[in-house]
């Protein structure tokens, strides 16, 4: 299912193939065509912004008590609520700043990149910095990032439904004598590559016609940009918004009725009822959730996650599925061959990783076996594309492979054998081949030989060489030979059957040599699982997500890893394989836990079953055909560098470090997030209840205006502004990972979060209420200890919802509460603050039923805190 994506530098640049532009060259055309980037989105001035915080319908409501109570000439009432609109304004303006910055950067981590020849030599580069006469480096899974002119492709087939609509991938040739420069750009044709289309398999090299809103992709993405849509969490929350602000409204409109009956003045309730309606509606819900959701973005790209939409943040909390492939994410990816089979002889080999040199122990060890054994590993080495690379001096590390690390191994394995494959591709070099595709699972090379007839070599899954179709051998060697292949792979080896023959010429089409073949023998790779993945995997169950393999290779290596790195069976108890799913005798593709040789169009019909049983899907991926699934999954998950560039577009989760516990690690962000989204709603919630409940009851209690309208906005502003985005700051809880997913149906206020909204506004209220009868049948001030208890039952609530103190390291909740109490304390003691909200002064024995009802409050708070 993976196919390798890199490049393959093995051999030399060909003729045709220019040695590209000079880094310099290359800066004056990018400052003469500009940025090969379609036209992007212009920012929003900051007026427009301001604008659009000033049309909400609650603000609007506070600018016309502004002017009522300057008309009515109450100019302290006109500061406060003037003040309450600017600061509402700026927090609104500068969190949506804020929030989109993150998704900015964001952007930047996960832009495309190109290889392109520059001073002579191959360098990945950013898309956007690709200019007209580049020479870009095409290979299988890349995006092509400008329109361009091929002056070399081999076997390349190119997707290009994006910029035609054509959905049959079209095959490319080489423009005879291209010139650089002189096709038609935007044109395309057998010999044009268009910016955006996708390489399916092959290679190519193309020369740059035109760049940017030049190119084919610049011309249709002005009807394609992407808008930014609310998240689900966003949109639902849009809703409750809604129906909280007719709640709040209504029983304003009820306090308004109910103080004029009691005969008190329009102007004076009016106001008090617009101020209630403004301070009991969360107003500051949307700005929250959406800065909660960049910070979280933020965080998670600390850990390496690359979210590439914010939504995607939200969704990787409920993941309940997470479909993983095998070789190089559950794998370390680094492969050496272990054993070799042929009819004649086998082989065990010796020394790991890529260093080309070991001991070949053959059995039995004559010259007969021994020639056998050096003929399969030298078809092995010949028909691929990696290279070895030898330590650098700096750092000294191992070898390493350049390309598909399934090849490189068979090169190191060759050399073990004392095969050179420089030397042997002198005297047979390649002129013609078949690429691997996934599909297909075998590749075939065709070599002119000095005779001038033509050497086969084909290498590829077993059950794609070991058939009439491909080998003519007697039924009794190739039934041996699948024997031995199963045996092999239960034991966790990646088995390759290697294949050879010999015509008299080239076939027309290449595909045509894949015919009467001779079999060499099987080679046996070994593939360490990573160190790291039982641990991940293990994780990944303690919080509830149902860990799924899915891999292109043989069941019996399917099965080996997974026993290895600990994925239980479930209740399938084996592994399946993507024909037996085409086939359809799999009744219930979501009981089985491991899939074998399946094709990218298996991948997605599986994740389609999970989701149609109510999972929440996060799939990695990073071959070119994974797109659709990556698409199609909840969360597609794409390794930022051995994934292509394909599957790295299509994903919605990037891991800059390739590792799968970085999936975890955003889950956990994810969840984290929906958390303090929840618990702000409860904190903001209960807050808004217990304003209204204290205006609605007061006057029972003999307050006949329980709180003036300047002191119920300032609790609002302490309450919403600091605490509320601090709250959206807050560490994951400990137990975020030990715990199931949440239902994906689950609703915001779902899972008793209702109720523990009322029941924690009943208290503050009736804990204020209390507080300021106390102080009343004393003679003391009662509407003044009302506004301060009513802020500290409300602070005290943010500090007993916190999920862990002390926690190091996340000071802003704590803070922010001693600022929030700070500035209540102020709006008692501060002559001039205290002239404006209408406060007196509390003495040492009446703050202490204040402090009493804050204790109460928090004790109340963390009670019912869980979740
Ligand atoms: P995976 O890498 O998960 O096994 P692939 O679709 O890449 O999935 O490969 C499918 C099978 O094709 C492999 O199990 C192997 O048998 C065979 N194969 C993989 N790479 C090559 C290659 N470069 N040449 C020939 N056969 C290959
Ligand atoms: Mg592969």
């Amino acid at each position: 299912m993976t196919t390798p994506a890199k490049h393959s530098p093995a051999r030399p640049p060909g003729t045709g193939r220019s040695a590209g532009l000079s880094s310099s060259e290359a800066a004056l055309r990018l400052e003469r065509h500009g940025p090969n980037v379609i036209a992007s989105v212009p920012s929003i001035p900051l007026w427009s912004r301001v604008a659009a915080q000033l049309r909400d319908p609650l603000v609007l409501v506070l600018l016309a008590a502004v002017l009522l109570t300057l008309a009515t000439a109450d100019y302290p009432d006109a500061v406060v609520i003037g003040l309450v609109v600017v600061a509402n304004t700026a927090v609104g303006v500068a969190q949506e700043v804020r929030a989109d910055r993150a998704v900015e950067a964001l952007g930047a981590l996960s832009a495309p990149g190109a290889l392109v020849v520059r001073d002579g030599t191959e360098r990945q580069v950013p898309a956007a910095a690709v200019v007209p006469g580049d020479t870009v480096v095409l290979g299988a899974g890349d995006i092509v990032a400008a329109d361009g002119r091929l002056v070399r492709a081999e076997a390349l087939l190119v997707d290009e439904s994006t910029a035609t609509g054509e959905s049959v991938p079209v095959d490319k040739t080489a423009a005879p004598g291209a010139v650089p420069g002189d096709a038609d750009p935007g044109t395309t044709g057998p010999s044009t590559v268009l910016a955006g289309t996708v390489v399916v398999r092959g290679r190519g090299v193309a020369e740059v016609t035109a760049t940017g809103a030049e190119s084919t992709l610049g011309q249709v993405a002005a009807q394609l940009r992407p808008r930014s849509r609310a998240t689900p969490l966003q949109r639902r929350l849009a809703g409750l918004g809604r129906v909280l602000a007719a709640v709040a409204v209504g029983l304003s409109v009820v306090v308004f009725g109910w103080g004029l009956a009691r005969g008190q003045g329009f102007e004076l309730m009016a106001v008090t009822a617009i101020s209630l309606a403004v301070a009991a509606v969360p107003e500051s819900l949307p700005a929250v959730v959406t800065l909660s959701l960049a910070l979280g973005a933020q965080r998670m790209a600390a850990r390496h996650a690359i979210v590439r939409h914010l939504p995607a943040v939200e969704t990787l909390g409920s993941v309940t599925v997470l479909a993983t492939d095998k070789t190089g994410t559950l794998t370390e990816g680094v492969m050496f061959a272990e054993r070799v089979w042929t009819p004649a002889a086998s082989a065990v080999l010796s020394g790991r990783g890529y260093r080309p040199a070991g001991a070949v122990t053959v059995v039995p060890d004559d010259v007969a076996g021994r020639l056998a054994i050096r003929e399969v590993l030298r078809a092995a080495a010949l028909c691929g594309d990696a290279s070895l690379v030898a330590p650098q001096p700096p750092d000294d590390g191992d070898w390493s492979a350049l390309g598909d690390p399934t090849e490189a191994a068979l090169l190191a394995a060759a050399a073990k054998a004392g095969v050179d494959p420089a030397e042997e591709l002198t005297a047979g070099p390649r002129v013609a081949e078949v690429p691997f595709d996934s599909a297909r699972r075998r590749m075939t090379t065709l070599h002119r030989r000095p005779d001038g007839r033509v050497e086969v070599l084909l290498k590829g899954a077993p059950e794609a060489v070991l058939t009439t179709d491909v080998l003519a051998e007697p039924p009794a060697i190739t039934s041996e030979a699948m024997a031995e292949a199963a045996h092999l792979a239960a034991r966790g080896y990646r088995v390759l059957a290697i294949a050879a023959g010999v015509r008299p010429d080239l076939p027309e089409p290449a595909e045509a040599a894949e015919r009467g073949l001779r079999l060499l023998g099987l080679v046996a790779l070994e593939d360490p699982p990573k160190a790291s993945a039982g641990a991940t995997l293990a994780g990944c169950r303690e919080a509830g997500i149902t860990p799924v393999l899915i891999t292109g290779d043989h069941p019996g290596t399917a099965l080996a890893v997974a026993q290895r790195v600990g994925i239980p069976l479930g209740a399938a108890g084996r592994a399946v394989t993507g024909g037996e799913l085409a086939r359809g005798p799999v009744a219930d593709p979501t009981a089985v836990r491991v899939f074998a040789r399946t094709s990218a169009a298996q991948k997605l019909d599986i994740v389609r079953a999970w989701q149609e049983a109510g999972a929440v899907t996060a799939m990695t991926g990073d071959g070119v055909n994974d797109g659709p699934a990556l698409r199609r999954a909840d969360i597609g998950v794409a390794m930022g560098h051995r994934g292509s560039e394909v599957a790295r577009q299509a994903a919605d989760l990037v891991l800059a470090d390739d590792e799968l516990a970085t999936v975890v690690a955003a889950v956990e962000e994810g969840r984290r997030v929906y958390d303090n989204i929840r618990r702000f709603l409860l904190y903001a919630m209960a807050g808004g209840a217990a304003e209204i409940l204290v205006m609605l009851t007061g006057p029972a209690f003999g307050m006949a205006l329980p709180l003036l309208a300047g002191q119920i906005l300032w609790i609002n502003l302490l309450t919403h502004g600091l605490t509320g985005v601090a709250m959206g700051a807050e560490p994951a809880s400990p137990d975020a990972m030990h715990r199931p997913p949440r239902p994906p149906e689950q609703q915001v206020l779902g899972d008793g979060l209702w109720q523990r909204v009322l029941l924690l506004g009943a208290v503050v209220t009736a804990g204020s209420l209390a507080a300021a009868l106390w102080v009343d049948r004393d003679g003391g001030p009662a509407q003044s200890t009302l506004f301060l208890a009513l802020l500290a039952a409300q602070l005290g609530v943010c500090v007993g919802l916190r999920e862990r103190w002390p926690a190091r390291g996340h000071p802003f909740l704590p803070l922010a509460v001693l600022a929030s109490a700070g500035l209540g304390l102020a709006a008692l003691y501060l002559p001039a603050l205290a002239g404006l909200l209408h406060t007196v002064p509390l003495s040492g024995a009446e703050l202490l039923p204040v402090g009493a009802v804050a204790l109460v409050s928090a004790a109340a708070a963390r009670a019912v805190r869980r979740r």
